[in-house]
């Protein structure tokens, strides 16, 4: 394909928003997509975004804004995850939100997900997100979409600007060339055994879950040519799935942010069952024999939300993989814990929820919201829950424009990234939806910026933008 403006690397969310967003400017694009055919891990996902000061928000009397949410990234990241690249997401998602919901994209639901202060987390089908998507490039005449292409390499012009592509069709090795640059959208390596054990041996028990495709090729490619690396110290699994969630159903279930504990093998707590996800899947590995439940009763299964990915807990039931009784003691014996154990535990915890003193200091349901509730409402409920690789969001260093840059933070001339790949932007901790929606931000963002498109217009200009790019 001759004359191509943008060559874009994978097909998820990030390479599709590219896509769309560098087509609709009038931009020749090549998507070159590895898989049989388009949606990576973003066609998987628990389907959350993070989002602040939506119309959904304010229906429900919700206030929130950029400022809280850049906030609390900043606070679950640990402080070590880039404050500009944290910035630009606030400046851009509520723009990013609309031009979604403009192109199609329906937002089912909002719930209080792990690591925000205020319910944040905007439920997309994913099928129907990356089908829309999907279906947009496709339209316009200027996109071409490849699949069961895989990139194998970058290459450079006499400038040394990465110009070029090496890839594959059917095993055949082609060239294509992009004038205004390339654009890395391949997602991360949780499905490389070879990467994942030479920066997460702790995760070597974890199941692993993700996009077929998600091998860390645009990694190394971008490795080849200097890119700099963040975020690897942090990877994290992710606690909630159940031990056969690698298999065709993924079955999850966060039932400790609607009030369970979680046990380990002796009945005994562990950790402050708000904290994120990630933080709590790195505990429960340690655990012995990575042996852990979540307990509940009642009050909570009442919370349990037909349909969704994460909190369907009745759904869990039906499919027999929640175990039920009448008496803590009876469930304990059914999953083969101590009675007396598991009983002290739950009488220890309602202790702490009346008095206002949690054994590990939990305070709330999840990151500042939600009252607890004290384990007591017959039956009693306990899902076998397991850790799992599903996202690796450590990656190449790229700054608020999406230019990918060496460790000097100078920019690689051509060169431009967004989504999974990207490392930097979570820090030490990982909050629920800032993933697909960093994938739709910057993938945006990216292109924009490839094409040489001032990208301010529409952003949250009612923020204090420090990062603005323009
Ligand atoms: C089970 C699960 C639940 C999750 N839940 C959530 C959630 O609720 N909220 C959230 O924010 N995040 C969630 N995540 C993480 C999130 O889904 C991903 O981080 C996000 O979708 C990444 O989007 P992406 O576009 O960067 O990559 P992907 O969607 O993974 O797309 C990358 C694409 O690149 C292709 N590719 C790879 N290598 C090449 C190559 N060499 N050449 C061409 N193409 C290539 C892949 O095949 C793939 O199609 C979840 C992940 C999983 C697995």
């Amino acid at each position: 394909m001759d004359g191509t403006d943008l060559i874009i690397l994978g097909g998820g969310l990030a390479g599709l928003c590219a896509a769309v967003e560098a087509g609709e400017r009038g931009a020749t694009v090549l998507l070159l997509e590895k898989e049989a055919k388009v949606g990576g891990s973003s066609l998987l996902s628990g389907r959350y975004m993070a989002f602040a000061g939506t119309d959904m928000q304010k229906e429900r009397g919700i206030e929130d804004s950029s400022l809280v949410l850049v906030d609390d990234m900043l606070d679950v990241g640990g402080g070590v995850n880039d404050q500009e690249l944290v910035e630009a997401y606030g400046n851009y998602q509520l723009e990013t939100y609309q031009w979604l919901v403009d192109h199609g994209i329906l937002f089912k639901s909002l719930q209080a997900v792990s690591g925000h202060s205020a319910p944040r987390g905007h439920t997309i089908d994913s099928d129907q997100a990356i089908g829309v998507l999907y279906q947009r490039a496709e339209q316009l005449p200027n996109v071409t979409i490849r699949l069961q292409a895989p990139a194998k390499r970058l290459l450079q012009d006499a400038t040394g600007r990465i110009d070029s592509v090496y890839y594959e069709v059917n095993g055949e090795g082609m060239i294509s060339q992009a004038d205004k640059g390339v654009m890395l959208t391949s997602g991360g390596f949780s499905q490389s055994e070879e990467l994942l054990s030479h920066f997460a041996p702790q995760l070597s028990r974890a199941l692993r879950i993700g996009g077929p495709g998600n091998e860390g090729d645009g990694l190394m490619m971008a490795w080849e040519h200097g890119a700099w690396i963040r975020d690897l110290p942090y990877l994290n699994g992710t606690y909630g799935f159940h031990p056969t969630a690698n298999g065709p159903v993924k079955h999850q279930g966060l039932v400790f942010y609607k009030g369970a504990i979680i046990v380990n093998k002796y009945g005994n707590r562990f950790v402050d069952e708000s904290l994120s996800y990630k933080l709590l899947g790195s505990v429960a590995l340690k655990q012995p024999d990575d042996l852990s439940y979540q307990i509940w009763d009642q009050t909570v299964m009442d919370k349990s939300v037909a349909g969704d990915k994460l909190y369907d807990f009745e759904n869990l039931l039906q499919q027999g993989l929640v175990y039920q009784a009448n008496t803590i003691t009876e469930l304990a014996r059914i999953i083969d814990l101590d009675p007396s154990a598991l009983q002290k535990t739950v009488s220890k915890y309602n202790q702490g929820v009346v008095n206002g003193s949690d054994q590990f200091g939990r305070k709330t349901l999840t990151h500042r919201y939600g009252e607890l509730t004290t384990i007591a409402n017959g039956p009693f409920y306990a899902f076998r829950t397991t850790v799992a690789m599903l996202a690796t969001y450590a990656g190449i260093a790229v700054n608020t424009l999406g230019q990918v840059v060496n460790p000097f933070k100078e920019p690689i001339s051509g060169l431009y990234a967004a989504g999974e790949i990207v490392g930097g932007f979570h820090g030490a901790g990982y909050m629920t939806g800032s993933s697909l929606g960093k994938a739709a931000v910057f993938g945006r963002i990216g292109a924009l910026t490839a094409l040489g498109i001032e990208i301010n217009e529409g952003a949250d200009k009612t923020e204090t933008i420090k990062s603005n790019p323009s």
